[in-house]
């Protein structure tokens, strides 16, 4: 007698345990409480992408977040995470560079969120320089051309920019129509100013032929007057072969190419190399494909006042030699 009823209790205290814990979890199911709707998450695929749209989108409700870690830079060789599809599956729209920037997603662009709008900043822009992105090409073989994508770096093109992302964005939220549009106008103005005093930087520099890292700086080099006559890495990421660094050793002294201009998102080792070999010059420019994700709105005329001063000093005075 003492067994069954002991066995009963336990029983009785099992059903007791069970119960209330069935009860808290239907809880959620039969009340359906409503969260406050979150506001429409616009996702940029890179740093620049995401200033320039944090700058188009400002006074509206959207929530404007960035995909790809603010430190990455040129996503060239980037594969996607899975983080990277969780956040493509919440946004409304994603805002990418184009021009094959953003190749790395593949047919997944339209798979992971169906219903996800893509904004295209560099829609609809036609003056656009090409560059040989084939780093299977060493052995003088047929290297392909495609466009260069590195829109950004070019304050006249970033306007153009903020104008396509300022349209996409009042398709996702057509109330904003009017602040979108002049967010985009009143940066226009500030980028044209930009654009002015490199155009103005570019006429009293010295030294016209420079060498770059990749292919980055070519749209701001074109707006300038100045000459890339030579890249480092014709497949971004990558080191020169033994034959390549002769050829740029014989381009920057055939050239007289005063500075190759590096970036914060590569190593300088090649640039010193070729320092070490030829004396040229090695200086950092940043073209904000990197920055920190608390960056102000100001962040890109910032840095690109302080990239004026760099070429100053490294084209600008011949007092040296
Ligand atoms: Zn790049």
């Amino acid at each position: 007698m003492i067994f069954p009823s002991f066995y009963m209790i336990k029983r009785l205290v099992a059903v007791f345990l069970v119960l209330p814990a069935m009860t808290v979890v239907a809880a959620p199911k039969s009340s359906e409480y409503k969260k406050p709707q979150p506001q429409p998450l616009i996702l940029a695929s890179t740093f620049p992408m995401y200033q320039i749209t944090r700058i188009v989108a400002q006074n509206r409700p959207v929530s404007v977040g960035l995909m790809l870690p603010a430190e990455l830079g040129c996503p060239h060789d980037y594969a996607l995470t899975p983080q990277d599809m969780m956040k493509l599956s919440k946004a409304k729209a994603l805002v990418i560079n184009g021009l094959g920037m953003e190749s790395f997603m593949g047919p997944v662009l339209k798979n992971a969120n169906p219903g996800m709008m893509v904004i295209d900043s560099s829609k609809g822009i036609t003056n656009l320089l090409t560059y040989d992105d084939d780093d299977h090409d060493h052995g003088g073989g047929h290297g392909h051309v495609k466009a260069n994508p590195h829109l950004f770096v070019s304050p006249r093109m970033v306007s153009s920019l903020a104008n396509t992302i300022a349209a996409g964005l009042t398709r996702v939220d057509p109330a904003g129509a009017a602040v979108y549009k002049e967010n985009a106008r009143a940066y226009g103005i500030r980028m044209a100013a930009l654009d002015q005093r490199y155009r103005e930087l570019g006429k009293k520099l010295v030294h016209k032929q420079i060498m770059t890292q990749h292919g980055i700086f070519d749209y701001l080099a074109r707006d300038m007057g100045l000459v890339i006559a030579g890249t480092l890495e014709a497949h971004a990421g990558k080191e020169p072969s033994a034959s390549e660094m002769l050829q740029l050793i014989n381009t920057i002294r055939t050239k007289k190419i005063r500075a190759i201009f590096t970036e914060p998102q590569y190593s300088p080792k090649i640039a010193m190399a070729l320092s070490r070999e030829t004396g040229v010059r090695v200086a950092n420019l940043d073209p904000g494909a990197t920055g920190p994700m608390t960056a102000d709105l100001g962040y890109y005329e910032t840095l690109m006042d302080k990239n004026m001063k760099i070429l100053e000093t490294h084209l600008g005075a011949m007092t040296r030699d």
